[in-house]
């Protein structure tokens, strides 16, 4: 499951200024494709239409052969993980945190996805950043360490779909480099949508759509885009 195809997508925010153009695309159950392209190209717009947080306004958006207007917003949701750019977590414990995916998770769950996300020594500590009072057992966390609870959140949510909106831009090279290996993990055998900046962070996707104002300039394997140069 989790096959998805953009039929002709158009959308716009406001009527008189088109944001998707007619966009086309399909990606096979279990396989990856990688958006790139310029800050205002309307990359988080198709992650959005398929969270179904908008509708289109023309053409349409489909999960494993079917419209996504046809099904719930909330089974859409449940159908697909997200690892945003900038986690925001909740005022409370990190095993709770990301329990979150899946609130009726085993005790035991919540740690394997922890351990798999390598964050497991922290899970009973409570993020630092919140007015309230954390006491010791309160814990600043860096970029990368938000990152990691909301991977092992989605690990536990484990749903068929997955979309990693610029998931290491914010994170030094280093720490990219640790992140990358856990979503390569959670990624294996989901379909997977990537979108990214830069073509040089989606090597191993196994489709590339550039996307320039609103329409796809491209399309390809990273070596296919290359050699085109
Ligand atoms: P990208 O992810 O490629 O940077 P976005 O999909 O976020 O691009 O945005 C595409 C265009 O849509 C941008 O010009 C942006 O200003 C505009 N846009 C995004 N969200 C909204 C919104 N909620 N209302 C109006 N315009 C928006
Ligand atoms: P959850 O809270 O289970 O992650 P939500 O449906 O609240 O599910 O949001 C899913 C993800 O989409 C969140 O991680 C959030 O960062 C992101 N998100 C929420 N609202 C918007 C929005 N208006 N535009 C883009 N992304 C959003």
């Amino acid at each position: 499951a989790g096959q998805i195809v953009f039929k002709d997508v158009r959308f716009h925010y406001d009527e008189d200024r088109p944001i998707l153009k007619g966009i086309d695309f399909e990606v096979p159950a279990g396989k990856s494709v990688a958006i790139v392209g310029p800050s205002g190209a309307g990359k988080s717009t198709i992650s959005r239409l398929l969270f179904r947080f908008y509708d289109v306004t023309g053409g349409a958006v489909e999960i494993d052969g079917q419209d996504v207007r046809n099904v719930t917003q909330e089974s859409v949701r449940h159908a697909i993980g997200m690892v945003p750019q900038d986690t925001v977590l909740f005022n409370d414990t990190i095993a709770y945190n990301i329990r979150y995916g899946r609130p009726g998770a085993s005790e035991e769950d919540v740690r394997e996805a922890a351990r798999m996300a390598q964050i497991h020594d922290f899970i009973e500590n409570l993020p630092k950043g919140f007015d309230t009072e954390v006491g010791e057992r309160g814990l600043k966390l860096s970029g990368g360490e938000k990152q990691r609870v909301a991977i092992a959140r989605t690990i536990l949510k484990s749903p068929p779909i997955l979309i990693l909106d610029e998931a290491t831009s914010a994170l030094d090279t280093h720490t990219e480099r640790e992140i990358q290996s856990a979503l390569d993990q959670v990624s294996k055998n989901r379909t997977t949508l990537v979108i990214a900046h830069r073509l040089s962070t989606v090597v191993n996707a196994d489709q590339i759509i550039v996307l320039e104002a609103g329409e796809i300039a491209e399309r390809g394997t990273h070596m296919e885009l290359l050699d085109r140069g």
